[in-house]
Formats: structure tokens, sequence, C-alpha cells
């Protein structure tokens, strides 16, 4: 990669517009639907002279049908969110509002803090918000009857409820939601939170099928000419809520000029691309990209040096990639192509836990997941009042209204030139653009605001003195790296096998070969009750200062087994 070229012209993008017009008039949501959206890409790709091979796992969907609210009288229109529990019969009861983002309720989702069991249970809970899948889990467990989500704005935004991520495997089933919800918009909302207010009742009313159903999942792989072995991973999902042009088809079409714009350029690769999009992430819960890893685990263990996603390229006004997502081992390589993309200084977000991110238990590093967004002054102007994920921060996100209006030619092109760029910087660099004396370094970041909430209540020392020492290392391993003393085939070892120890202590629970539930976790998962001790008093901070203990042993060992591995790579 040349750092100091200017870019260029913009890539054409005639073949991901002509899918973007076609996806516009098909549906991607039911699952014959969606497999028609894998024929049209995958037709599209051989045209251009790529081999597509073709998957088509069973996964587990829940289709949302109809559903709607019946209160005083009248009827709202409702949506069920995907793995919500169906009533087609009625479920009736008392309201009850609770105010969205309420003290109580995520009190319970942290496990801590009592819960009135009497204030919720048999109630039809109204509260602000999409539905968040971790605030419904935690009013099913405070003993809710059911849930009425009040969307923000005049649409009703699709979405899900389940907290598993991918098909459920045998333990994750009890955790399939088993309380019914109902989203509606923000005007019925309001007035069914008056009803609540005056002492009102609620029927819920909603339809879902859920069942296996055969999915299809096109893959293509641009091999490398020196190390064809190791891979740069690119994926989105093109499954949509309906005909989703700027979720997801936008990004389809992305990937797709990726894909020809990468076969153009293949004699560059020293590394494979390899490109896969996903069915199943709306109504399977990343089900897809869920099974494609778990097919493929050892291969990515193995082979995978980098994965970005493609979620919500190409839409209009969306001019802003100062949010644009990355881990922090990666930071300077992305921030170095958003600048010389788009001109503009990227924050180095920390991506989260949504959007097919699946390879962190794995532990693979990753940058984007949506990339241009609206900008605040944009939203302003066009008098949006809350920001969405998707369809760079479009409010037809998850509506019926993500239609050809949302996508936009130029932006898409501008986000197919950053994509290839990223892509190119870590398929053709001769040693890997990871720095993982920033990923150590955020890390340490971390421990250290840990340690500032915990004050004397715990000693985090251990575990920051491991890290220190591997950021020691990490240094000499920067130096040797640089003066040519280490072959860039191991040096490239060691920076991929970092991250299956690294990745996963700043973003993961579990083991690699498992998913975490689909839920924002904190910064080191396992130190994340520290920032919680202020809720324990003195009978129940004994619990947290156990899990804190545990996890500073998982933190300290973690970190010395990359300094063995940086050792290692030394010759030390
Ligand atoms: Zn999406």
């Amino acid at each position: 990669m040349d750092g100091d070229r200017a870019f260029g012209a913009l890539p054409t993008v005639d073949l991901g517009w002509d899918l973007v017009t076609a996806f516009a008039t098909q549906p991607r949501e039911k699952p014959a639907d969606v497999n028609k959206g894998a024929d049209m890409i995958a037709e599209r790709l051989r045209r251009i002279g790529l081999t597509v091979t073709m998957h088509e796992p069973r996964l587990f969907l829940s289709l949302p049908g109809t559903a709607s609210v019946v209160a005083g009288g009248r009827t709202f229109r409702g949506k069920p969110p995907a793995f919500s529990k169906a009533a087609p019969a009625g479920l009736s009861g008392p309201l009850l509002y609770v105010p969205g983002q309420s003290g109580d309720i995520m009190g319970s989702v942290m496990g801590s803090g009592p819960v009135d069991p009497d204030r919720y249970r048999g109630k039809i809970v109204v509260t602000e918000g999409m539905g968040l899948p971790m605030v419904l889990d935690a009013l099913e467990k405070a003993g809710a009857l059911g849930v009425v989500c009040v969307n923000p704005g005049e649409r009703i935004h699709w979405g899900t409820a389940s907290t598993v991520w991918g098909t459920p495997e045998v333990e994750d089933i009890a955790r399939l939601p088993k309380i019914t919800s109902v989203a509606v918009s923000n005007e019925d909302g309001l007035a069914i939170i008056a009803m609540a207010k005056a002492g009102g009742e609620a029927t819920l009313f909603s339809e879902l099928t859920t069942g296996w159903f055969p999915q299809k999942l096109p893959v293509v792989e641009i091999p490398g000419t020196v190390e064809p072995d190791q891979f740069v991973f690119v994926h989105g999902h093109y499954d949509s809520w309906d005909v989703g042009v700027g979720d997801n088809g936008t990004g389809n079409a992305c990937m797709l000029e990726l894909a020809r714009l990468l076969h153009e350029r293949r004699g560059e690769l020293r590394r494979s691309v390899r490109l896969a999009w996903w069915p199943a992430h709306s109504t399977g819960r990343y089900g897809g990209s869920a099974w494609y890893l778990d097919a493929h685990a050892l291969s990515f263990a193995e082979r995978c040096v980098v994965h970005m996603n493609c979620d919500s390229p190409g839409c209009i006004d969306a001019t802003d990639y100062r949010d644009v997502v990355m881990m922090p081992e990666v930071r300077r390589a992305v921030t170095d192509v958003v600048r010389r993309v788009a001109g503009q200084t990227a924050h180095g977000k920390r991506p989260n836990r949504s959007s097919d991110y699946t390879f962190y238990n794995i532990g693979i590093s990753a940058a984007f997941m949506a990339s241009s967004m609206l900008t605040p002054e944009k939203m302003a102007e066009r008098g949006i009042t809350y920001r969405v994920g998707g369809c760079g921060g479009n409010l037809g996100w998850h509506a019926e209204d993500d239609t050809l209006e949302i996508a936009d030619r130029t932006v898409l092109a501008k986000d197919t030139a950053l994509y290839l760029e990223a892509v190119l910087a870590f398929a053709t660099a001769e040693v890997l653009p990871i720095d993982w004396r920033d990923g150590v370094d955020d890390l340490l970041a971390h421990v250290d605001g840990y340690q500032k909430t915990l004050g004397s209540r715990f000693d985090l020392g251990p575990a920051r003195a491991a890290l220190v020492h591997l950021r020691e290392r990490l240094e000499a391993f920067a130096a040797a790296t640089a003066a040519g003393t280490i072959p860039a085939k191991a040096a490239n070892a060691l920076l991929r096998d970092l991250g299956r120890d690294l990745v996963p202590l700043n973003f993961a629970r579990k083991g690699p070969f498992v998913q975490d539930p689909a839920m924002t976790l904190p910064p080191i998962p396992v130190l994340g009750v520290a920032a919680e001790i202020d809720r324990f008093d003195a009978d129940t901070v004994g619990f947290a200062l156990t899990t804190l203990l545990r996890g500073r042993n998982h933190v300290e060992a973690t970190a010395r087994r990359a300094t063995e591995r940086v050792d290692r790579a030394l010759g030390a």
C-alpha cells in the first residue's frame, strides 16, 4: 500500500446500481424471496467471471406476521419483533407504563438491584424505545405478560426480540423469548401510555411463524498470490425487511463491486479475499453468519487475518465517516484509509454486538459495520430527531419506505472505494497493518477505568502488570519488524494469532467456538462488573468480588499467553 498516493477517481458502480434497482422490487424477507435474492447476486458474480460457491444450510427463523394492540375500544397497528412469542388468540392484561430505559428494568438486566415482582407480574408493560432484546428479556424475567414498544417516530420499525446469536444450541433454547411484544408508532404509543396512566387494559395480538428453512448463502474467493491460504473476509447480509434497499441492498451492491474490482486487480493480492452474502440476519438473528463460521471455524481460526462487515453503505445524504467502526489494533490502518478516501478523521469507534459481528469469540480483528452516516447538521436540517443504526441514519430503516429513494449512487461509489482501499491495505501489505500496541493500550485504558471505579475495593494490579509486560514485548516486536529481522510470514502469523487471545479478551465472554448472547457487552467483559460495583451492597458485594477475581485471573493468563507468543516470534 502506498500511503502517500492521492486518492483517484471513484469507481463506476453500474453493476452494483443494477442490483440496487433490481432489489428495490424484490422483497428479501420471506425464505423463498431471500433465496431469490441470493440467485440475483450469484448471477451477477458469474457474469463478471467469478466462481460462486452456493451453500444452503437449514436455518432456524422467526418470521413476523401481523400484530395489533386493542385498547380503549381502539385497534392500533403494530409489528411483532422476530422471535417474540406469538399471541394469535390475544393476550389481555392491565397496562403498566414504565418509562423507557427505566432504572429498575435495567437493574435486573445487570443482575443486580431488586425488582418488585408484583409491579410487573401479569401486566402489559408499555414503554418507549425500539424494544431492545435485553429490555424485553428483563421484563420477561420480571414477570410481565407482554410489552408494547413505543417507537420514537411515525414509523414502526421491524426488529428482533431474541438474545440468542444465530441458531440456538441446546443450552440457548431456554433463552428464546417467552414474552409477547408489539411495536407501535409514537402517536399510537402515546395514546396507549395515556390509557395505562388511567388504569386501562389492553389485548395484544401477534402472529409469527417459526421453523427451519433452507437459505442460500453465496461465497466467492479471489485467491492471493503470495500467502493464498491466508484471507481477508468481507461480509454483509442480503436478506432484508421487505425490499430493504438501504439496509442492505446497497451493501450487497458495494460488495458486488468490490468483488469485481478485486478480481480485476487480483495480481496485486498477496492474500486471498473471501466475500460472503448472508441470509437470516433479520429473521434468524445472524443465523447465516453464525452457521458459516461454525461450518468453517478451524479455517477462520487458522487463516483469517481480518474481517469487514458491509451494512447500509451508499445511502442518501450519508457523508459522515467519522463514526466508522474499528477495533483498536487496526485503527491506524483504517483511519488512514478513511482519511485518504473521505478526507475525514475517524474517531476509532468501538464495535458493538450487532450486524453479523459473529467473529468476536473466535478472535478476529475487524473494521466497518455501517460506513457512511448522516451528519448531525443534515439530521437537523431534515428534522430527524432520533438515530437509527442502518440506512446511513435515514429513518426508512427497517420500515416500508426503505426503498430506492434511500440509495445514492455517488455515496455508493465512495463507500465502494472505501472498502476497496481497506481490503487492499490488508490483502497487499507485506506485513499486516495490525498494531497490537494500540490493542493493548485500549485494554490498559479499560483496566484503568475499572480500577478507578473500584478504588480500594479490588486490585486489578496483577492483570495490569501482565498487560504492561505484553506491551513492552510488543514494542520489541515492532522494532524487530521495522528492522526486518523477523520474516514477514512469521510476523503476520503472530499478528493474526494475537487476535485469538486479545480480541475475545476485549469483546467476548465465552469460548472460541460458541456465541455470546446478542447483547452489548462491556469492554473486557470478564471485568465488566467493575463498572456496576456501586449497585452492590454489603451483602452482595462478595459476589461481584468473586467475579472480579476470576476475571482478573483470566486477563492475567491471557496476557501472559500472548506475551509467550511474542517471545517465541522474537526467538527470546
Ligand atoms: Zn443491516
